[in-house]
């Protein structure tokens, strides 16, 4: 049975850290829908583009490549770009990129195709509401900003991404605010979404916690259809 898994919420709640092990467990293709806004803006940065300039960066629409490798790696028109993607420059304007209408729709499009193959577990900030409403599972994953900015800097510490508490508690809130502000497709639960506060719990704890709400949904869903 194909599965599709939406798992929406703010700047660094864990989305990615947990899908993708979830993906590896239940043996789902895992994508990342925030790394292609990410290798949009590293291309604008690229190209000298300034990030506030809608038109500008439209323009360069033609000009993208956007492809995601299993493993996790990006390439923007065949450079591996997995790594820059991360960086605080990318992170500092990504929020611009995703807020013009014409680049949603140019990586939706692509977003619908590669999950219309698989079973498929999709974080974002639009998933359970536009790129896939009628997923099987929504998910819809917060924490409090502080938990997310000290999970973010470990995490970029970690890969060697320099950068400050601080400047990354800035960046999750500034983010959070332009992604729930715009007016298409901005951040916000679907309705018909399971809300997980991850404050207090730790990736296992959380991975535990979405592999029962999948397997509970798909159990209720097959219910449903031999009835
Ligand atoms: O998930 P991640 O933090 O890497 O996403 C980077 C940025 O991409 C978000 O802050 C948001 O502006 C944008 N994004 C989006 N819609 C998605 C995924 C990411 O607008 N589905």
């Amino acid at each position: 049975m194909k599965v599709t898994v939406a798992i929406d919420g703010p700047a660094a709640a864990g989305k990615s850290t947990v899908a993708k092990k979830v993906a590896e467990i239940k043996g789902y293709t895992y994508i990342d829908t925030g790394a292609m806004y990410r290798a949009f803006t590293w291309y604008c940065l690229e190209k000298g583009v300034d990030c506030q300039n809608e038109e500008q960066c439209v323009a360069l629409i033609p000009e993208v490549t956007i492809k995601l490798r299993p493993g996790g790696t990006v390439l923007c028109n065949d450079h591996d770009i997995t790594r820059e993607i991360r960086e605080p420059r990318v992170s500092g304007n990504v929020s611009y990129i995703a807020s013009y209408k014409d680049i949603r729709l140019f990586l939706v499009e692509q977003q619908r195709k590669m999950a219309g193959k698989h079973s498929v577990i999709m974080d974002g900030r639009d998933i359970g509401t536009y790129v896939l409403p009628d997923a099987d599972v929504k998910i819809f994953q917060i924490a409090s900003v502080e938990t997310r900015a000290i999970r973010r800097y470990d995490e970029n510490i970690s890969k060697g991404i320099p950068c400050t508490l601080e400047e990354i508690e800035e960046d999750v809130r500034k983010r959070d605010y332009i992604d729930s502000h715009r007016d298409f497709a901005p951040l916000k639960a679907a309705p018909d979404s399971i809300l997980l506060d991850t404050s207090f719990l730790n990736v296992d704890e959380v991975v535990a916690a979405v592999i029962e709400i999948i397997d509970r949904k798909i159990k209720e869903k097959e219910e449903k259809e031999s009835a």
